[in-house]
C-alpha cells in the first residue's frame, strides 16, 4: 500500500465544501470535487494515483500539495482467543494510537476507534488513563483509522464505536466532523444508528450533542452509584457529579428520544455489592436506558480485579427485577490488550 507522506495537507477528513474549495483554488473543473470525495469515502483508495477518473496531470497537480492521510499503520495483532484484531498507527508527530476490529459470525465487524492521543480523564481502571495526554486527533486521523481498516480487511463496517483511546466529547469538533463524514450517504454511508459515542460524561457536551440531531448512540460510563466511589474511580466525577451527569443524560433523552447505554465496569469489592445493584436500580429506574455490565479487563500494575461471573449474573437479576434492562458484555481481545480499557498504544 502506498501512502503519501510528508507535510502535505491530507485530503481525508475534508468534507465536500472543503474539497470544492481546493478544486476551485487549483482551477480544476467543479465536478472533480465529487469525484475526489467519492475516492476518499465511497470507494476509498490510499493513493491519489488510484483516482483513475482524474487525469494524470491533475493528479500530479494535487500530489504537489496534498496527500491522503498522515497516519501510517505500524503493526497489527490478532487475538488467539477471539476474533479481535488490533491496529497500531503512528501519527505524523510520532505518537501512537490504536483501533480494534471486533468480528462476529453473524454481522459485519464493529470498529473501535480512538479520538485522542492519551487521555486526560485518568480513570483508574483504564490503561489509556495511565498514559500522558498529548493532543486531540484531527478529523483526518479519526476517519483514516476506518479507511485503513476498510482497505486492509476488504470488509464492510458494521458498527463504529468511539471507545478507543481518549474522551471523544473533549475532542468535540473533530469527532462530530468525522461522524458526519462516516454518515454521509454519498460517502461511507455508515448509518447513524451504527455509530456510538462512549463518554465518561461531560454534561455540557452531552447537551450539545443532544442538539446536533445526528441520531447516533450515546453510551455513558457510569461505574458507580455514589459520588465517593465514582470520584475514586473516575476523577472527572469531582467536577461533574452523578446528579449533574444524569441531568444532562435526561436532557439528551428528552431531546432525542433515544435510549442511552450506561456502561458499568464491575470491579471486585469496589462497585459490585448487592447494595450497589439496588442503588443502580434506584438511580436508573424509569430512565430510557440499558446497562452494559463489563467484567473488568485487567491491566498491568492494577490493584483492581474483575467481579466473578456469578456476581455479575446476580447484578443482572437484581437490575431486571427492578425494571432495569441489563446485559453482561463479553470482552474480546484481552490476550492482545485490545479489550475495553486496555488500549495503551504500546508498540506491542
Ligand atoms: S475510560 Fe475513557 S475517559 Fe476514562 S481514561 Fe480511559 S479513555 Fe479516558
Amino acid at each position: 500500500m502506498s501512502i503519501e507522506q510528508g507535510y502535505k495537507t491530507p485530503l481525508l477528513g475534508l468534507n465536500k465544501t472543503e474539497i470544492e474549495d481546493i478544486v476551485k483554488s487549483k482551477g480544476l473543473e467543479k465536478y472533480r470535487a465529487s469525484q475526489i470525495f467519492s475516492w476518499l469515502y465511497k470507494t476509498p483508495v490510499m493513493d491519489i494515483d488510484l483516482m483513475t477518473n482524474i487525469p494524470i496531470k491533475e493528479r500530479e497537480f494535487l500530489k504537489k500539495d496534498y496527500c491522503l492521510t498522515t497516519i501510517t499503520l505500524e503493526k497489527t495483532s490478532d487475538s488467539k482467543s477471539s476474533s479481535s484484531k488490533k491496529y497500531l498507527f503512528k501519527t505524523r508527530d510520532n505518537n501512537f494510537i490504536e483501533s480494534v476490529k471486533i468480528s462476529n459470525h453473524y454481522a459485519a465487524p464493529t470498529i473501535c476507534i480512538s479520538s485522542q492521543i492519551g487521555c486526560a480523564i485518568k480513570c483508574k481502571f483504564c490503561a489509556t488513563g495511565g498514559i500522558k495526554f498529548v493532543r486531540n486527533l484531527t478529523a483526518e486521523e479519526i476517519i483514516s483509522q476506518l479507511i485503513y481498516l476498510i482497505q486492509l480487511e476488504r470488509e464492510m463496517i458494521g458498527n463504529v464505536v468511539f471507545m478507543g483511546m481518549g474522551e471523544p466529547l473533549l475532542n468535540y469538533k473533530n469527532v462530530i466532523k468525522s461522524i458526519k463524514l462516516m454518515n454521509d450517504p454519498q460517502g461511507l454511508k455508515i448509518g447513524a444508528r451504527r455509530i456510538t459515542i462512549s463518554t465518561c460524561g461531560i454534561p455540557k457536551f452531552i447537551r450539545n450533542l443532544s442538539n446536533e440531531e445526528l441520531g447516533i448512540n450515546l453510551a455513558v460510563s457510569l461505574n458507580a452509584t455514589d459520588d465517593k466511589t465514582r470520584s475514586f474511580l473516575m476523577p472527572i466525577n469531582r467536577v461533574y457529579p452523578i446528579r449533574e451527569l444524569l441531568s444532562a443524560v435526561d436532557y439528551y433523552t428528552k431531546k432525542t428520544n433515544r435510549r442511552v447505554s450506561f456502561e458499568y465496569v464491575l470491579i471486585r469489592g469496589i462497585n459490585d455489592s448487592i447494595k450497589d445493584a439496588k442503588k443502580l436500580v434506584e438511580i436508573l429506574n424509569g430512565r430510557l436506558c440499558h446497562v452494559n455490565l463489563i467484567l473488568l479487563n485487567k491491566i498491568s500494575n492494577s490493584k483492581f480485579y474483575p467481579t466473578s461471573i456469578e456476581r455479575a449474573k446476580l447484578f443482572v437479576e437484581i437490575l431486571a427485577h427492578g425494571g432495569v434492562n441489563a446485559t453482561i458484555r463479553k470482552s474480546k481481545g484481552t490476550d492482545i490488550s485490545a479489550a475495553c480499557g486496555q488500549l495503551a498504544a504500546k508498540k506491542f
